[in-house]
């Protein structure tokens, strides 16, 4: 499969440019250039497939000619300790969780498939520098993604605040090739520092330096497998058409399931789940985008004004505009119902949301029993965060305490970073190399 930025038809890139640059020079964003009909890989598979047999399997069908079966399994297999796991609540309701991972948010799936795909992709060209900005979260997935990966060192910028969660043995200081460093600043001058170091082209190439952002592809377009893994789990069970509701803050996630309609998997559509930040839905429903400022409310992945991924939405709407308009149903979901959801969930069926999962649980509700689909669909709620990393919230939605496994208290430990400095290019070089 080849690629393109959503700003041009030309030029035409590899995986391994992608992956490596992050981003294209014109500031679009890399998509898929022409997307394979991929079913002749899934189609016969069943609901005792494994989730590293689905990704083993497809991901060197995606990407022929760079990532080869033996590559492709090895990588696979040291990404993956953890899997989708596909619940069914009802006749008309399943959950995917995509928790399991080491931080317990989804965003664990592309992180972990971008740190070992990459270490395969880099065997024959010289290292790579990974320069990320994380105020948390993806900083530990980053940390444990990357660790020990052979060629690539990993530079965590943080900014002012504690950092938690990192395993001092692993970095560069101690022999490892985490390098997590302090910026006497806001997470939006980590970002304009990554994009400087970047674009000063000797730095860049003396250190191969690249970004894992979530607005790296590398990271986004592991992401369909769990769709195609749902989708395969689920198949010879189904009665009605299958939509997923997808809990939407940068819209990766939605994108990502897209791209799993793309490659021939059976869908019926995707509910953009938001909360009362929902001035994206106007441009779904065809309507000019006019950004509002940001409310803050109890599912804070989703308080987003401009998604990080709107080239990418645009591209799809370009393209076919009256299939996207049947195919994505946006909606949106006040504090209360988004608690109310939790309850409900947790009386009903003994199972427990995050916030997060609770919209897209409601937004699912709202179309089941809406005239066009009551009755006829099937829709699987992804369930994005771990129900145990929002304790306090979820434990008075329920109205008892929950169970916290002792994994999340590891996060919480504070750590001190190899470095602190002013946001600098000259002051981060420095850092950098004195680490080599
Ligand atoms: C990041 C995140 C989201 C939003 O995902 P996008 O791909 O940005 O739309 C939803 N839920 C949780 C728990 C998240 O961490």
């Amino acid at each position: 499969m080849e690629f393109r930025s959503t700003q041009a038809q030309e030029p035409l890139v590899s995986f391994k440019d992608v992956v490596l640059r992050c981003l294209p020079p014109d500031e679009g964003l890399y998509v898929p250039a022409r997307v394979a009909d991929m079913r002749q890989y899934f189609m016969h598979m069943d609901a005792k497939t494994t989730y590293p047999e689905l990704v083993a399997t497809m991901a060197p069908a995606l990407l022929q000619g760079e990532l080869n079966p033996f590559s492709a399994k090895r990588a696979v297999e040291s990404a993956f300790g953890f899997e989708p796991e596909l619940t069914r609540l009802d006749d008309d309701i399943s959950l995917l969780s995509l928790y399991n991972g080491p931080t317990g948010v989804f965003k664990d799936f592309g992180i972990a498939f971008l740190a070992a795909v990459m270490e395969e992709l880099v065997k024959n060209s010289g290292p790579a520098m990974v320069l990320s900005a994380s105020r948390g979260n993806a900083g530990v997935s980053l940390a444990q993604a990357f660790r020990g990966r052979g060629g690539i060192s990993s530079v965590i910028l943080y900014p002012a605040g504690p950092i938690r969660g990192l395993d001092p043995a692993s970095f560069a200081t101690r022999g490892g090739n985490i390098i997590p460093i302090q910026i006497t600043g806001t997470l939006d001058d980590c970002q304009r520092l990554i994009v400087e170091a970047i674009e000063d082209r000797p730095f860049a190439e003396r250190y191969g330096v690249t970004s894992a952002n979530a607005i790296n592809l590398g990271r986004l377009l592991p992401q369909c497998f769990y769709y195609i893994y749902a989708f395969v789990k689920i198949k010879n069970s189904l009665r009605g058409d299958l939509v997923f509701s997808v809990p939407c803050g940068n819209f990766g996630n939605l994108i990502a399931g897209l791209y799993a309609w793309k490659f021939g998997m059976p869908v019926k559509g995707y509910i953009a789940a938001m909360n009362v930040n929902d001035a994206f839905g106007d441009y779904i429903r065809g309507k000019r985008f006019v950004p509002r400022p940001v409310v803050p409310t109890n599912s804070p992945s989703l308080d987003v004004g401009v998604p990080s991924n709107y080239k990418r939405l645009a591209a799809f709407y370009e393209e076919s505009p009256a299939v996207m308009r049947n195919m994505v149903y946006p909606a949106s979901i006040g504090d209360d119902r988004t608690v109310a959801a939790i309850g409900k969930v947790w009386k009903k069926y003994g199972v427990l949301l995050d916030p997060h999962s609770a919209v897209a649980f409601a937004a699912a509700e709202d179309l089941a029993s809406s005239q066009e689909f009551a009755g006829h669909v099937h829709t699987v709620v992804i369930a994005t965060g771990h129900p145990a990393k929002r304790a306090a919230l979820v434990s008075q939605a329920i109205g008892e305490d929950i169970e916290i496994p002792p994994r999340f208290a590891q996060l919480q430990r504070r750590v001190d970073p190899i470095a602190i400095i002013k946001p600098d290019l000259e002051a981060l070089e420095g850092v950098i190399a004195s680490c080599f």
